[in-house]
């Protein structure tokens, strides 16, 4: 009798210890998010990529409005810097181009190029892989995903 009551006791405890022993344990990985966050490989995390548009340099050529020189005729004075005032005898500087004959171009801001309408000549663009951060999130490969497991 005795010896049939230790049997059930220690029945018990091995159904209970089993049942105790099936539990969720969180994912130390990933902290029971599921995913894990990793350097963005498109952009090597800096959030940035070079412009895919211009390679980088913030322009894409010659800016063909002033053939590259960044400034173009005066069109008020037609390039000539003034005209020669009859009555008072002397040459009249025009006062657009303050004589030079030429004004900045328009276009390209003086610069000669015609800048990179893409990424705003900075060369580079914000990363659409992470959204600019940097980072991006992966599956947890120790839960696969579910952030934790059966234990
Ligand atoms: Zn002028
Ligand atoms: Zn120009
Ligand atoms: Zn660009
Ligand atoms: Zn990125
Ligand atoms: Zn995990």
């Amino acid at each position: 009798m005795k010896n049939i009551l230790i049997i059930a006791i220690f029945a018990l405890t091995v159904l209970f210890s089993c049942n105790h022993r099936k539990e969720w344990v969180i994912c130390n990985e990933c902290n029971g998010r599921g995913k894990v966050s990793v350097k963005c490989f498109e952009c090597d995390g800096s959030g940035y990529i070079i412009c895919p548009y211009c390679e980088g340099c913030g322009y894409l050529g010659e800016c063909f409005h002033c053939d590259g020189t960044g400034v173009t005729k005066c069109t008020f004075c037609n390039g000539a810097g003034g005209k020669f005032d009859e009555y008072w005898g002397r040459f009249e500087e025009c006062f657009f181009c303050s004589g030079r004959g030429v004004t900045r171009c328009f276009f390209c801001d003086g610069l000669g190029y015609d800048i990179c309408g893409y990424c705003n000549r900075y060369g580079k663009v914000r990363c659409t892989e992470c959204d600019g951060e940097g980072i991006v999130f992966t599956k947890c490969v120790r839960c696969s995903g579910k952030g934790g497991m059966m234990k």
